[in-house]
Formats: structure tokens, C-alpha cells, sequence
């Protein structure tokens, strides 16, 4: 191993905090902020300070190793990227206000790269002619941007973070399965090493247009999603999925089609609109159409997920018809909002449906609303319109057994896409009959920066941060509890760690006390702590494992070989 560097904290830039951030709501906000780490700059906007950038290196390298490990080859493209392509995709105004939108000196629109789905097939385009080419898997780490309606909860949720995305393109479907069964392992190997508890779910079924989508998840209190596991075998979904799991679709209707309808109104503009008064009774809804009922929203506190429902229904009659017109059906609609707004509804039959009728539901996906929704394929009439609510106990799609549900952090995402944007971009290439083949695409997410936020989150016990030794700033803390002696123990010890290749971190701040200092080194939760304190006159020091908190006093010699 090579001689490590020494990072001395007098020299550190980052000063903890006795006091957690006025605006932190996560553990991993306050502690990684309290320990100098981050620094909020602007609403969901950071800086990494030297030891979180450390940690976010960490991350970074390990993700690469695994990506270069599949034979996925490295790029860098522009964050900053011209409006064009995301026309085509429809993604420039699908996005909505998610999109951070700009214009150049000459008035040309741009935007920053939310995710790049779009500018890889134009570069495959470019590149690539011939089925030779293919398949090719390529990736980059990069800054993303997205202009979050709820950035909280410090660096889980920014609107510029840091994160892996990597692109598959195949001449054919079992190649586009292979590249995508090549990155889930890749994952997982990825969230193996970093010592951070995982769950894949289904994320999408099969109904929402055919294609497979995983999420990886890590289960954590602070986690704004809610997935179902089963405790008797191994299923496990995102509320979403295990929706469709309930309710098969069948092929004789056209695919369920997903509407974004990110502007989600408040009451009041909805109310406007429809031209009724804004009030209270405006909980559960039902939208008819010309006298038939086409969708139905379950508004939370002061919103409605109607979403742009109106406009998508213009020019027909939208009628409102509320809580009241049921008062003697209280089981006809029921909702339950979440903190993303709109989280899971159960819509119970109402006679006046007929099967077979199309409906736009509410999304159980915050800002999306379902279409071509058609009442007795999706949902049972006389029992379930849409199944969408899964609660603690109901059956697993799979056994049977009670379902528990938790809450995760969305740490990655994998996505068979198929051909959507190659149908948009025209990607071909010559195939192997010398006539043009539509290449089909995968597109993989992982959060890079969320993911030190969920191992803070998942590691972090009272007395601080704790992170795992392949994540960790340092492998080791060095304490210098005292001057003189102590400081020229610490001193050698910080020297030789170092040499044995260990990176060493040293508390050599002077007139501290010992206790301001240990306090300091639990909760920038380096794997060990080393103190050079009362018996160093005697070469004794003080070995802390952070994770269990055993402490041992020990020779500096035997305690240098202890730090693994
Ligand atoms: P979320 O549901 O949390 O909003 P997403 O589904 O919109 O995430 P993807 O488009 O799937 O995110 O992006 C891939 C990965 O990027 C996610 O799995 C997540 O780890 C990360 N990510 C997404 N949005 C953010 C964000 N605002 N801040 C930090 N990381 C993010
Ligand atoms: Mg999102
Ligand atoms: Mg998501
Ligand atoms: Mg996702």
C-alpha cells in the first residue's frame, strides 16, 4: 500500500456545529451539516466540503469500478443542453416545472439536464452505423438539475445533485435484457460494497406499457417512498407496482398510457375553472364528462390531483360532483394523501360506471394521472374501481401472506425504455440482413449524492455519523488529547497509519479539550478513533471501533495493527 496523505483538522475547512441547521428535517440534513460536510447554498443547492467530497469520491469510484467492471465505457456530456431534442421527445414541456429552463445571448432556449436520455441517442446516432457498433453501454457521473417542488431534506432531495446514468443500446430484445440484468448485478454489487441495506422492487408493471423497471431502495425512516415486502417470500414493490400486480390487465385494450400533469392546481384554481365555489366539500371527487363520470381526484389538505384535467378534457362539460352527492355512500371514495401529495386511493365501485367505460384516474404517482383507465379490465366493477390503496396486511401477489409496508429512500433506478426514444430520434443501424434495425434502449440511475445521504441516514446512531470503512473520509481518526506528549505521540502514530496506507485524519487543534474533541471525532464517525491522551508517556493509546463503541487501552504498536 502507498503512504497516505494526513488531513490535519487545524487545517480543515469545516467547523462542526454544537447546534443542527434551523431548517434540517432528516437525520442525515442535521448531522452532515452539524459535522462539516455540506453547506447549503441555495434552496436544494450544495457544497461539498472537503470531508463530504471525500465520501462523495467514495461513492463515485466504487460506482466506476462496477460500471467499467460490465464494460460500460465512460463519457461526459453537457449539463447544459439546447432545447431541441427535448422537443422531439416531448420531454420540454412534459417536465413541466421540473425543468430549469434558460435562454443564451441570442434568445436560444436551453435547458439543464434533468437526466440524458435524449443527447445518448443522438450520440449513438452519431456514432454508431452498423449492428457491429452494437450493443454499446455508456455512462457518466455527472450534475443534474431539477427543479424539485419540495428540495428538504438536505442533499436526499437537490436540485442539482450528483448522478450516475448510464445508457444500453441493442439491436434486439434479449440484448437489451442482458444489458439490463448486467447492470441490476452491477447495482448490487455497487450497494453491496457500500454496506448499504437494499431492497429491489418492482417499480412499474408490465401494465403501464410493457417494459421492466426496478428500483433499488434503501430502507430509512426519512425515505419519501413507501414500498410493500413481504415477510414470507421475497416480494417486494413500490406502492405503485403491486397496484397493477392486483389488477391483470388484458391485451384486448389498448395500454395504459401515463398523462404528467405536473401543475398540479390548488383548490381554488380548480374550482375556478369548473366555475363552483372553492369549499371544503371539495373533498373526494368524481369529474363526469357530459354526464359520465371520467375521472376521479382525492385532494389533499389544500391541493387537488386533478391536474391539468380540464385542459385534457376541453371542450367537454366538466362537472364536479362532491362528497355531498355521496353523503349517503361513504365507502364510494376513499383517499389517503401522503407527503407527496396524492399517495394511494381506493376507488370503490359506483353503479352508475359501465364496464368497459375509458377513465382517467388519479395517479398514486405524484403528478401523473393515468389514462385509457377502463373500468372492468384495470379494476372489478362491483368491487374495486382501482385497487390502488395497499395497506399493512393486505395479501402478496405472489403467497399470499400479509404485506408489511416501509418507507425507503429511491437510491437508483433501472429501466428497459425499448424503443421509445429510438422511435423518436430515427436510431437505426444496418443489421446483419444489410436492411435498417431500430436499436432498443435501456437508460440506469443511481443517485450519487443521495446515496451518502442514505448511508448517513441508515448508519448514524446519537453521537453521530458512522460510515462504513468504503465510504468513510478517513479509515482513521487520531485524537491528540493534550500537548507534549500526547500531540507527539498522535503525531507518530498519524505518520505510521499513514505509511501503512491507511488515510488518517488528525485532531491536532490546539487548546481544545479531550472531551470537545472525542465529541467532535463520534460524530464525524470515522470507522476508528485512536487517542493519544493520559498514558502516552507510557506509548498507551485508546483504540474506539465507532460502529460497536468498544474501546481498548493498548501499545501504540499493537494498536496500529488493529486498524483494518
Ligand atoms: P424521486 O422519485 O426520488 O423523485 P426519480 O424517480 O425522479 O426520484 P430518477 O429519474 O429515477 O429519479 O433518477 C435516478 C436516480 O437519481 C434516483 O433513483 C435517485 O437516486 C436520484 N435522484 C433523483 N432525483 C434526485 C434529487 N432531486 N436529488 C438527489 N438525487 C436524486
Ligand atoms: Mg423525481
Ligand atoms: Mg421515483
Ligand atoms: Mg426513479
Amino acid at each position: 500500500m502507498s503512504t497516505q496523505h494526513v488531513q490535519r483538522m487545524s487545517r480543515l475547512l469545516a467547523k462542526t456545529l454544537r447546534e443542527d441547521p434551523a431548517d434540517a428535517e432528516t437525520l442525515s440534513h442535521r448531522l452532515l451539516v452539524r459535522a462539516g460536510y455540506v453547506r447549503r447554498s441555495s434552496a436544494g443547492v450544495w457544497t461539498w466540503l472537503p470531508l463530504g467530497k471525500r465520501v462523495l469520491e467514495n461513492v463515485s469510484r466504487i460506482v466506476r469500478e462496477e460500471m467499467d467492471a460490465i464494460g460500460a465505457q465512460e463519457v461526459l456530456l453537457p449539463a447544459l443542453l439546447p432545447r431541441e431534442p427535448y422537443e422531439v421527445s416531448g420531454r420540454w414541456s412534459e417536465y413541466g416545472d421540473l425543468l430549469f429552463r434558460l435562454k443564451d445571448r441570442k434568445g436560444a432556449d436551453y435547458l439543464l439536464g434533468p437526466t440524458h436520455e435524449e443527447i445518448f441517442t443522438l450520440l449513438v446516432k452519431d456514432q454508431c452505423t452498423s449492428y457491429k457498433d452494437l450493443p454499446v453501454m455508456l455512462y457518466q457521473i455527472q450534475t443534474k438539475y431539477r427543479d424539485e417542488a419540495r428540495p428538504r431534506s438536505g442533499v436526499l432531495r437537490g436540485r442539482e445533485f450528483q448522478m450516475k446514468d448510464s445508457y444500453s443500446f441493442d439491436v434486439s430484445d434479449e440484448g437489451l435484457a442482458h444489458s439490463y440484468a448486467l447492470h441490476r448485478a452491477a447495482y448490487q454489487r455497487i450497494f453491496e460494497r457500500l454496506g448499504l441495506d437494499h431492497r429491489i422492487v418492482s417499480a412499474v408493471s408490465g401494465a403501464m406499457g410493457g417494459s421492466a423497471s426496478e428500483e433499488f431502495l434503501a430502507p430509512a425512516r426519512a425515505g419519501e417512498d413507501t414500498f410493500a415486502d413481504c415477510p414470507s417470500c421475497d416480494y417486494a414493490a413500490n406502492t405503485e407496482a403491486v397496484t397493477f400486480a392486483l389488477t391483470p390487465v388484458e391485451a384486448e385494450h389498448g395500454p395504459l398510457e401515463e398523462i404528467p400533469t405536473p401543475d398540479t392546481p390548488t383548490i381554488e384554481t380548480l374550482a375556478a375553472h369548473l366555475g363552483v365555489p372553492a369549499s371544503a366539500t371539495l373533498k373526494n371527487l368524481l369529474v363526469k364528462v357530459d354526464g359520465e363520470i371520467v375521472a376521479v381526484g382525492v385532494p389533499g389538505d389544500r391541493e387537488v390531483d386533478l391536474g391539468k384535467l380540464g385542459e385534457h378534457l376541453a371542450p367537454a362539460v366538466v362537472e364536479l360532483v362532491t362528497a355531498e352527492d355521496f353523503a349517503d355512500r361513504p365507502d364510494l371514495v376513499r383517499g389517503y394523501v401522503g407527503p407527496q401529495g396524492l399517495e394511494k386511493v381506493r376507488y370503490l365501485a359506483d353503479p352508475r360506471v359501465a364496464p368497459g367505460t375509458s377513465w382517467v384516474t388519479g395517479a398514486n404517482k405524484p403528478d401523473t394521472h393515468a389514462r385509457n383507465v377502463v373500468c372492468g379490465r384495470d379494476f372489478e366493477v362491483d368491487r374495486y374501481l382501482d385497487v390502488v390503496v395497499v395497506e399493512p396486511g393486505d395479501p402478496c401477489p405472489a403467497c399470499g401472506s400479509g404485506l408489511a409496508l416501509d418507507r425507503a429512500i429511491e437510491i437508483g433506478h433501472i429501466f428497459q425504455l425499448g424503443r421509445k426514444y429510438a422511435d423518436a430520434f430515427g436510431l437505426d443501424v444496418l443489421g446483419r440482413e444489410g436492411k435498417p434495425v431500430r436499436v432498443t434502449m435501456g437508460s440506469y440511475g443511481i443517485g450519487v449524492s443521495r446515496v451518502v445521504a442514505a448511508l448517513a441516514e441508515q448508519t448514524a446512531d446519537e453521537r453521530g455519523l458512522c460510515w462504513p470503512a468504503s465510504a468513510a473520509p478517513a479509515d482513521v481518526h487520531v485524537v491528540a488529547a493534550g500537548k507534549a506528549v500526547p500531540l507527539a505521540l498522535a503525531e507518530s502514530a498519524a505518520t505510521a497509519l499513514a505509511e501503512a496506507g491507511h488515510r488518517v485524519l488528525l485532531d491536532d487543534r490546539p487548546g481544545l479539550s479531550p472531551g470537545v474533541k472525542l465529541t467532535d471525532a463520534e460524530l464525524i464517525g470515522v470507522p476508528w478513533i485512536l487517542v493519544a491522551g493520559r498514558r502516552s508517556a507510557d506509548g498507551v493509546v485508546e483504540l474506539q471501533h465507532r460502529a460497536t463503541g468498544t474501546r481498548e487501552e493498548l501499545p501504540l504498536a499493537e494498536a496500529l495493527t488493529r486498524v483494518v
